[in-house]
């Protein structure tokens, strides 16, 4: 590395030399960004700094103790970190996007699907006091001589439901959703797209007093450990190669991202499997997070950053994801009945693939190992492991998405 800076400080000064006895000040601008140029140039790997060797198998693109300055444009360059930096930043976004939509959207979100699901709970109900209550509130509903008509009056009338205290939301959209259709269907009225638009007002109306919405604390604890993990991965990236010390603070923020995340993935699928029994669903909480806390403390010891520890820092994550096994099986002896419960395990299962993939890719630097320095840019090891991780982060959403709908429909 020193004898890199001798040779650029020579490139300095001789140019800087050429400048003074031409006196030209075009040739001096010229100078100055020839200088620009050899000074910030991408190096190879073995004229890297100890601290920024890594991995050989990235033979070249490196950026090399650049200012602050120089590091933060270099956002918009090409060198081997830039589609590190990219792909979590995306995802970063991607998260805060759902985390939006999840916040705005998603206690009113009811799946048309899913409602037609429920009769069984709602078996017990005294529907003709329901039917009865309901035609008076909707006089003209058996004769009705308009849809467009009935789509205005249950929007009026509709939001005022949850003042009749009888009539609960469940028992309602039961109502709802025997008679309306019935109805339509033996009239003339059979614009199938009219039907539907009406059935969709009545599900997001009647939304909020047939849904009663459990805490979301979970899900966005989770949301908040995959941002947090997103962003200070490609912070990392991007501002690592500055100097040792600010690569020191930022591989370990690197480490404490993705501790964050693997431990805060657990809180939506234990807290919504296991909220009807505080028992287990305290001790798996705890568990993992005295995990993560431990995993962040562990990360700061000197030692843990060392290309040697590739293989026990990849361990030690997977080894935190696979105790997740522990509640999902637990989860599915207690509620094998539960298509809900199965359809979590699905995703719970493709996550764990994806995530373990991204692990092995980590630990084993396929395919650059292979082929050295014809992955430095573009298809190295570590960018796969970042798609691998937003796309196991996605799959966990999704699974998300499934315990809230369960828990806001069932409840304990
Ligand atoms: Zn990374």
């Amino acid at each position: 590395m020193d004898g890199l800076k001798q040779g650029l400080e020579h490139a300095n000064v001789s140019s800087e030399t050429m400048e003074k006895h031409t006196g030209c000040s075009s040739k001096e601008g010229k100078g100055k960004r020839l200088w620009k140029k050899v000074k910030y140039q991408l190096v190879e790997y073995h004229s890297l700094p100890g601290y920024l060797k890594d991995n050989e198998y990235i033979v070249g693109h490196y950026r090399s103790e650049w200012p602050l300055k120089q590091i933060l444009l270099s956002i918009f360059t090409i060198h081997n970190e830039t589609l590190n930096v990219w792909t979590h930043l995306i995802g970063f976004f991607f998260f805060l996007s759902l985390t939006i939509y999840t916040a705005m959207k998603v206690p009113r979100v009811v799946d048309l699907h899913s409602l037609q699901q429920i009769p069984d709970v709602l078996r017990r109900a005294d529907l003709h006091k329901l039917h009865a209550e309901l035609m008076t509130c909707l006089p003209s509903l058996p004769h009705m001589p308009d849809l467009h008509k009935l789509r205005e009056e249950l929007k009026t009338t509709l939001p005022s439901m949850d003042l009749l205290p009888s009539l609960q939301g469940w028992n309602f959209m039961e109502v709802l959703y025997n008679c309306l259709p019935e109805r339509f269907s033996n009239g003339n009225y059979t614009d199938v797209c009219v039907l539907r638009s009406v059935k969709e007002d009545v599900a997001n109306i009647i939304a909020p007093l047939m849904v009663r919405p459990i805490t979301r604390w979970p899900f966005f604890v989770f949301l908040g450990g995959a941002m947090f993990c997103l962003l200070a991965s490609s912070t990392c990236h991007l501002l690592s190669c500055h100097s040792e010390r600010l690569s020191y603070i930022m591989l370990r923020l690197d480490y404490a991202g993705i501790a964050a995340l693997i431990s805060t993935s657990f809180y939506p699928p234990v807290y919504y499997s296991f909220m009807c029994n505080p028992f287990f669903c305290n001790l798996y909480m705890v568990f993992i997070t005295v995990l993560g806390v431990a995993t962040i403390l562990f990360s700061l010891l000197p030692m843990f950053q060392t290309p040697e520890f590739r293989t026990i820092r990849a361990s030690l994550f997977l080894g935190m994801g696979l105790s997740g096994i522990a509640p999902i099986f637990h989860k599915l002896i207690l509620f094998w009945h539960q298509p809900e419960a199965l359809h979590t395990t699905g995703y719970e299962i493709l996550m764990g693939l994806l995530y373990g993939l991204g692990a092995l890719v980590y630990a084993t630097r396929i395919p650059e190992r292979w082929m050295p320095g014809k992955f430095d840019i573009a298809g190295h090891s570590h960018q796969l492991f970042h798609i691998l991780v937003v796309a196991g982060a996605y799959t966990h959403y999704r699974a998300g998405l499934v315990y809230l709908k369960w828990r806001d429909l069932y409840g304990c």
